[in-house]
């Protein structure tokens, strides 16, 4: 199983509780998310495409 690092912090979010994989809803692209960011509600960034978005 390949690691995942959240996209906004850098983190490896296999050690990390409630973090979620996604698609871009712009491109479809994974976008990795750790539980942490996702509690303190911090914008993501697509790497591909750079859409942001809550
Ligand atoms: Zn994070
Ligand atoms: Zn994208």
């Amino acid at each position: 199983m390949a690691e995942k690092f959240c996209v906004s912090c850098g983190r490896n979010i296999l050690a990390i509780k409630d973090s979620v994989v996604f698609k871009c809803p712009n491109c479809g692209s994974e976008i990795v998310r750790c539980g942490i960011c996702r509690n303190k509600v911090v914008k993501y960034t697509c790497p591909v495409c750079g859409f942001s978005g809550p």
